[in-house]
């Protein structure tokens, strides 16, 4: 099979990361005999300073003719003197609006070898942790209605959360075809015992169930979910919310894992077309010194390879690969630890492709 791939390498430790990650898919596609088409495309602060916009049409066209796209980071302190819709981050905002991306998929992996980078008590985390955050992206408080109005307490500013029952039901449908490729068990997290739009949130998730016979189904109020990401966060595996209660707790769910070198991140429009991206940022001070972790970009790409081209086994292939580098003791600096062997983001990238075997 033959995939098109728009890879947007951006700024900073961007280009560093992006370099692996295709070195590992084009390993992968030689074992399962697939080819994947990259196209380069600019964006961020690479596109300001070779085409003045964040993001050029010619990138948005080539992202939305692609069957996929894999981001590394933009932005850097180069051009955050620059007005609000010139700034590199400007790009990301507008694919997504462009791309029609309204599920944000985030795993929050912990790997046995990695333990002592969590910040939780080992007895809490036991073998490790695999949780998904699916957080609805294009609608909820952000996107509601805004402004401001006189009060008897003086002037008053207010976002309106709004949510109806297509793009509840468009989400839910997301997280339950994620959890049937993973444990088979989601947590919807709500306010419902408060908002309106949370009992209209409840009611599809409910009914989106229906079809998912297979999948158990429980519902906890946000303020829970926060404790219980904390007390015991293996009794989750996928978690779907809303837009501001999942930017929250995809943020808490990614911080236990206590390495932001690692986590990959995925989001989705209809179609299973999808942006896969690291959740790290472009790390100016580390970038193109072979020190950044290719880790969560490569494990981008292990996403994109199972959830927009359905190809679970190769996914699992590079997991594994990854799981095995990190088990023989190799580390990236962000992820040291007394004992284990420092090595440099290439150094790490052809450790990844050796374990890739034919
Ligand atoms: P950052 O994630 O870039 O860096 C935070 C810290 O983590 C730094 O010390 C960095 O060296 C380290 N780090 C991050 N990724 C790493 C990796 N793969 N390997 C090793 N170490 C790593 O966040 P920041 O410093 O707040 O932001 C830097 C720039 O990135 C800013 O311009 C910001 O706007 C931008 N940013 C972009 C995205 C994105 O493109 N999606 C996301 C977040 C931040």
């Amino acid at each position: 099979m033959q995939y098109k791939i728009a890879v947007v390498p951006g700024d900073g430790i961007g280009p560093d990361v992006v370099e692996e990650t295709i070195k590992v898919l084009d390993k992968v596609g030689e074992k399962f005999g697939h080819v994947f088409e990259y196209t380069k495309y600019l964006a961020g602060g690479a596109a300001l300073n070779q085409m003045g916009e964040p993001l050029p049409q010619e990138t948005l066209e080539g992202c939305k003719n692609s069957d996929a796209v894999l981001l590394g980071a933009v932005g850097g302190p180069k051009w955050d003197d620059l007005p609000g819709e010139k700034r590199p981050e400007q790009a990301l905002l507008g694919l997504r609006k462009g791309l029609g991306l309204f599920a944000n998929l985030r795993p929050a992996i912990l790997f046995e070898a990695l333990k002592e980078a969590c910040p939780l008590k080992s007895e809490i985390i036991g073998d490790g942790l695999d949780i998904c955050v699916v957080r609805e992206l294009t609608g909820g408080i952000y996107f509601g209605e805004k402004g401001f109005k006189e009060t008897e307490y003086g002037k008053a500013a207010y976002d309106v959360k709004i949510y109806s029952e297509g793009e509840v039901k468009r989400i839910a449908k997301i997280a339950f075809d994620m959890a049937m490729k993973r444990g088979k068990k989601i947590t919807s997290v709500d306010k419902a015992n408060i908002l309106e739009s949370s009992r209209l949130w409840r009611r599809v998730v409910q009914e989106v169930a229906i079809d998912y016979p297979e999948v158990e189904l429980s519902h906890m109020y946000v303020d829970n979910a926060a404790m219980q990401l904390i007390r015991d966060p293996n009794q989750f595996d996928v978690i779907v919310t809303g837009n501001m209660f999942g930017d929250i707790l995809s943020d808490e769910a990614s911080m236990i894992t206590g390495s932001i070198g690692m986590l990959p991140s995925a989001s989705l429009a209809e179609g299973n077309f999808g942006l896969y991206e690291p959740v790290h940022g472009s790390a100016p001070d580390i970038a193109g010194q072979n020190k950044a972790n290719p880790m969560a970009t490569i494990l981008s790409a292990a996403m994109m390879l199972k959830y927009t081209f359905n190809l679970s086994e190769e996914s699992d292939v590079i997991e594994m690969a990854v799981k095995s580098v990190l088990n023989q003791g190799y580390r990236t600096g962000d992820i040291m630890s007394p004992n284990m062997k420092l090595v440099g983001t290439k150094e790490m990238g052809q450790l990844i492709l050796k374990e890739i075997k034919n």
